[in-house]
């Protein structure tokens, strides 16, 4: 008889590597299914690898939530795997005095959000901090806890350990459709029938079709594109923090920051997309991140750029993330993850664990492990890393450009 697991997760993105991962550390018997050859190919391949501290987010959203729950506990996971990280801190910079006015406004909403660290500072204290800014800058706010970290690396490493604790993952797997059993669901794939006790959609762009297969509809994924602009690792010296601009009711906005590896980014836009797919570049507004990187930072100016690179965010009609647990379809949905799942990944699947356990009052069928230990990683360039014995591909631009493809030269 085919094996019934306690959870199935459908799709290897951060939000699923982190469910997978959290599920099985507590004693779950758990599968991930992803539909693509590689785990991380989707929108967590394309984001700009910061571990938020949450100080700009809604004060009464589950994302702020998530946020919070993740920030301590992914630095004592990193230090267990022995991931790279730098907690460099981000300067947000107004150009204006209309921003420069933003600014008080910011650093009470990041207190209220209970990010009590961040502060306003002088002009001369902003330029001793980034010499290599503009001198056109008319206020600053010093975010001090805002971390830059391997985003690829972090979400496999997760996967991973739950493979090493037991997971079955399962790639290349499209899950196409769902039909309840009488304790749980059976899915048909691409690659045979699995059952699982509760399924757990982490579909990501993808999340409102899975949705539909259980008949739900909870959101509908409206995506949104990001554009980026990569410099070669020997500009890492013109900033020390990831340099952010005033937020708009769009986001976040278009940041300068350096990667854990060193690269110089210029990006994310924030742009709506007529496709779920990742979608190529446009030259019209790489030319115009270049400019914007060139005019706040002048030393920029001259140095081609050596990439160029894309995200699609999982974005839905509302800002907040889409968690909610359906226990009579024995289905728990986490959906709209848009700007931060990676930031908010950990308490993402804290909360999921506690909706199975509580709501759903499933508990686990094996013993917990939650002891992190090293990971043994070996990066074979051009595109690869082991993990111990299993390869994965790297798909995210932020690890390739600074660990399998050390690209110097012009595009
Ligand atoms: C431009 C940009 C910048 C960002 N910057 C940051 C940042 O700096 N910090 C941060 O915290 N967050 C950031 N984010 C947000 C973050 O990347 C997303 O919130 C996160 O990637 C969402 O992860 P996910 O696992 O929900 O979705 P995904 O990564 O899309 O994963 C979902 C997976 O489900 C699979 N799937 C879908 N349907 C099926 C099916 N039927 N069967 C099997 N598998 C299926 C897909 O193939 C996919 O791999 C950014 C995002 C973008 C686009």
């Amino acid at each position: 008889m085919a094996d019934v697991f306690d959870v199935i997760v459908v799709g290897g993105g951060i939000v699923g590597c982190a469910v997978v991962w959290e599920m099985t550390s507590h004693g779950y018997k758990c599968l991930l299914l992803e539909k693509n050859e590689d785990l991380v190919s989707e929108a967590s391949s394309g984001n700009s690898g910061m571990l938020h501290t949450g100080f700009d987010a809604a004060t009464d959203s589950l994302e702020l939530q998530c946020i919070r729950h993740t920030f301590p506990r992914m630095f004592d996971v990193m230090k267990g795997f022995g991931l790279p990280y730098k907690q460099i801190g981000a300067t947000m910079v107004a150009w204006t005095p209309e921003q420069a006015a933003e600014i008080p406004v910011i650093a009470e909403k990041s207190r209220i959000a209970g990010i009590s660290s961040c502060v306003e500072v002088s002009l001369s204290e902003l330029y001793s901090r980034e010499p290599g800014l503009s001198k056109h800058a008319q206020g600053a706010l010093w975010i001090p806890g805002e971390t830059v970290v391997d985003p690829w690396l972090t979400a496999i490493s997760l996967a991973h350990d739950a493979r090493r604790k037991g997971a079955m993952i399962k790639t290349d797997t499209l899950v196409q459709s769902v039909c309840k059993t009488q304790s749980g669901n059976q899915l048909i794939t691409s690659r045979g029938q699995f059952t699982g006790s509760v399924v757990i959609n982490c579909g990501g762009l993808y999340g409102d079709v899975v949705d539909k297969l259980a008949g739900l509809q909870h959101f509908s994924i409206a995506p949104k594109k990001g554009q980026y602009a990569v410099y070669p690792q020997k500009m890492g010296h013109l900033i020390n923090s990831s340099i952010l601009p005033i937020p708009t009711s769009k986001g976040k906005g278009e940041i300068i920051f350096k990667t854990v590896y060193g690269n110089v980014i210029v990006g994310p836009t924030f742009e709506e997309s007529d496709t779920r797919r990742r979608p190529v570049t446009d030259s019209g507004t790489i030319q115009r991140l270049v400019r914007l990187g060139e005019t706040c930072v002048p030393g920029l100016r001259g140095c081609p750029i050596v990439n160029t690179y894309t995200g699609v965010r999982p974005a839905t009609q509302t800002k907040d993330y889409h968690i909610h647990s359906i226990p009579e379809r024995c289905w728990v949905t986490v959906g709209g993850i848009r700007s931060t799942g990676l930031s908010g990944s950990l308490g993402i699947a804290d909360k999921v664990r506690h909706l199975v356990l509580d709501h759903h009052k499933l508990e686990p069928s094996g013993s917990k492990n939650t002891k992190l230990e090293k990971m043994n990683i070996k990066i074979s360039p051009p595109s690869h890393a082991l993990f111990d014995d299993v390869m994965y591909t790297v798909t995210h631009p932020i690890t390739l450009a600074g660990t399998c493809q050390k690209l110097d030269s012009h595009l």
